[in-house]
This record gives structure tokens, sequence and C-alpha cells, in this order.
């Protein structure tokens, strides 16, 4: 005995055995939500790496500065005792 949704597709018609067009599709839509909500629980995809060095990279500065420079800056020169 065949199902039929009667014009009202849904995930449940397709399930009672409807396979018409629209319940075909709407299973296929919920398969598709499923797949991406199991992806996104398993982690996000990992992001290509772009490609090309990183030769522009700014070479690291210290960010603080040193007792010399803190005496100079104020005048100073440092104790030559
Ligand atoms: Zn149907």
């Amino acid at each position: 005995m065949k199902f039929s949704c009667d014009g009202e597709p849904s995930l449940s018609n397709y399930g009672r055995g409807c396979r018409c067009d629209l319940c075909k599709s709407v299973k296929a839509l919920y398969e598709r939500e499923r797949r991406s909500r199991i992806r996104k629980e398993h982690g996000p995809i990992q992001p290509k790496k772009p490609s090309g060095g990183n030769r522009d990279k700014p070479v690291p500065e210290p960010d603080a500065f040193t007792r010399q420079e803190i005496l100079r800056a104020r005048g100073m020169e440092p104790s030559r005792s």
C-alpha cells in the first residue's frame, strides 16, 4: 500500500512512504541541513592557508625600553662608575 501526502509534502509524510517529487525534495533539503549541522559539530573545515610567503612581515622590535635608553631620553648618560 502506497502512502500519498495528498499535496502536503513534509518529512513525516515522506517517512510514511510518500515519494512524490515534493516530498523527495523536502527530504533532500533535510538531509543537506543535517549533514551541514554534523559538519559544524565536528569542527570547522580547516581554512586554506594563503599561498605565498610572509616576506612582508615586519621585524619584531622590543616593546620595552632598556635602562640605558630611558636614561638617554632623560638627558642623562648611563653612569660610568
Ligand atoms: Zn508527497
